[in-house]
C-alpha cells in the first residue's frame, strides 16, 4: 500500500531523535548546530577604545574657539598606555586603542595639528565621541548565540571573540551509502552496453557533503546473502544506512529481505509519489535509520531530498520547521499533474530580481541523468493540479546556495 509523502515525512520525522552533542573545536565547527548557547566571557568591548585614530582628551578642556594640549604620550592598539591624561593634556591614540584614564574624549586625527609636543585641535568637537563604549555591545555572560543555531562564518567570528572554543555542538550521524546492483561498475571503469556506471554513489554523496554531511561509500552485487553481510557490518558501524537500487518488487531486489534479516523495522515500502515510489524506510535498535531508495537516480535524488536529508538534519539539530527546505517559485511554464501519485518535477530556479523563477527541466525517464544536471531542484505538484505560467509554485531546493 503506498502513502502520501506528507505521511511518509511525518514516520520519518517521528522516528528520528537528536544525536548527543559533543565539545568541537571552533576551526571544525562550520555548519554545526550548537547545543548550548555562546555567551561573552568578558564585556565587548572590554573597555573603552578609540574609535578613530586621532588625540584623546578631556572634553572639559575643550575651548569654544581653538584647543591647545600638551602631548604626554600615545596610546595604541594591543598596549596599556601606562600614563593618565590630566588637565591641559592629550594622547596619540589609535583605532581600537584603550583609552587612557582621565581622557574622555576622542578628537580624530583630521582635526588635530601637532607641533613641538601640542595639539591644536580646530573645528567643533563633539564631548565624550569617537569612542567604542565599554560594553556596548554586549555584557559579560550575555547569550550571543542561541542554541539551535547553525554556525556561519560570521556567527564563528563572534565564537572567537569570546573564546568560544571548543563549542558544544550536536554530533554528525555516521552515514553509509551502499548502492546496490549487479550492473554497477566505477566511474573509472569501461563499461558494455550491460553495464551502469555508478552514478548514484557520487551524487549522493556530493548532496550530502553539500549539506554539510560526510558518509562512506560502498557497492554491492544483487546477491542477498552479500546484501545482508554488507548491511549487518554497516549498521554496526553507522547511525544512518542509504541503500541504492534493488527495492522494487523484481527478482533480482533483495534489499527489503536482507533490511528484514538483520532486523530493520519496515516504517514504509511505497510512497505515492512520481519519481521514487519504491522508498523504504527501515529503523533499527538504538535509533539507527535505514532508507533504501529506488536505484533510478531521479528516485534517488528524490527519495534523498524528501526523506533521509530531512531526518539527518534533525539528527544534527536543526529546528523540525528548518529541515526541509520549502521555497516558493515562479513557474516559467504551466504544469499539470493529471495522475493518481504527487509528481516532483525536475526544475531550475534562478533569481530574478528578488524572486525566483522556476524553468521546469524536461525529464525523459526517472532514469534519465542528463536532467539531473540540468536540475537544481524540484517542484511539488500534488495530484490534480493545474498551474498556469506565472502562479507560483512548491519549490524543493537540492542545493544549500537557493536555501
Ligand atoms: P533498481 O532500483 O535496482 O531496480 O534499479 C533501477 C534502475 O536504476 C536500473 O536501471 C539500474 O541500473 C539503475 N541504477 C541502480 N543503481 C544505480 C546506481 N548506483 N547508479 C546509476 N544507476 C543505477
Ligand atoms: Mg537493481
Amino acid at each position: 500500500m503506498l502513502i502520501t509523502l506528507d505521511d511518509a515525512v511525518q514516520i520519518v520525522m517521528s522516528k528520528v531523535k537528536l544525536l548527543p552533542h559533543e565539545a568541537i573545536g571552533l576551526d571544525d565547527a562550520l555548519g554545526r548546530v550548537l547545543a548550548r548557547p555562546v555567551k561573552a566571557d568578558r564585556d565587548l568591548p572590554p573597555a573603552d577604545l578609540s574609535a578613530m585614530d586621532g588625540y584623546a582628551i578631556r572634553a572639559e578642556d575643550l575651548a569654544p574657539e581653538q584647543t591647545r594640549l600638551k602631548v604626554i604620550g600615545e596610546s595604541a592598539a594591543g598596549r596599556k598606555p601606562a600614563f593618565r591624561v590630566r588637565r591641559g593634556e592629550a594622547a596619540r591614540i589609535y583605532t581600537g586603542a584603550l583609552l587612557p584614564s582621565g581622557a574622555d574624549t576622542v578628537v580624530m586625527v583630521e582635526q588635530c595639528v601637532e607641533e613641538n609636543g601640542v595639539v591644536v585641535i580646530a573645528g567643533p568637537v563633539k564631548p565624550y565621541s569617537m569612542l567604542f563604549r565599554r560594553a556596548e555591545n554586549a555584557s559579560r555572560k550575555d547569550v550571543l548565540i542561541p542554541a539551535g543555531e547553525a554556525l556561519r562564518s560570521p556567527s564563528i567570528g563572534t565564537c572567537a571573540a569570546v573564546g568560544a572554543s571548543p563549542v558544544r555542538v550536536y554530533r554528525h550521524p555516521a552515514t553509509a551509502i551502499l548502492c546496490t546492483g549487479e550492473e554497477l561498475r566505477a566511474v573509472e571503469d569501461a563499461v558494455k552496453p550491460h553495464e551502469t556506471r555508478n552514478s548514484n554513489g557520487p551524487m549522493l554523496q556530493a548532496a550530502l557533503r553539500e549539506w554539510g554531511f560526510s558518509c562512506k561509500r560502498r557497492v554491492v552485487a544483487d546477491r542477498l546473502s552479500d546484501i545482508t553481510r554488507t548491511l549487518r557490518r554497516l549498521a554496526g558501524e553507522n547511525d544512518v544506512l542509504i541503500v541504492t537500487g534493488g527495492v522494487s518488487k523484481g527478482r533480482y531486489d533483495f534489499v527489503r529481505e536482507a533490511v528484514e534479516r538483520i532486523g530493520g523495522r519496515i516504517q514504509f515500502h511505497g510512497v505515492s509519489m512520481k519519481p521514487g515510489k519504491p522508498q523504504l524506510f527501515a529503523t533499527l535498535k538504538g535509533g539507527r535509520l535505514i532508507f533504501a531508495l529506488p536505484g533510478n537516480p531521479l528516485s534517488a535524488m528524490t527519495g534523498l531530498h524528501e526523506l533521509v536529508l530531512p531526518a539527518m538534519r534533525r539528527m544534527v539539530g536543526y529546528e523540525p520547521e528548518r529541515c526541509r527546505p520549502v521555497l516558493q517559485a515562479i513557474l516559467q511554464r504551466p504544469l499539470a499533474n493529471h495522475g493518481d501519485r504527487l509528481r516532483m518535477v525536475l526544475a531550475r530556479v534562478k533569481f530574478d530580481g528578488a524572486r525566483l523563477a522556476a524553468e521546469p527541466v524536461g525529464v525523459q525517464s526517472s532514469g534519465d541523468v542528463v536532467a539531473c544536471a540540468k536540475a537544481n531542484g524540484a517542484i511539488i505538484l500534488p495530484c490534480e493540479t493545474e498551474l498556469d505560467a506565472g502562479a507560483l509554485a512548491e519549490f524543493h531546493p537540492w542545493t544549500p546556495e537557493l536555501f
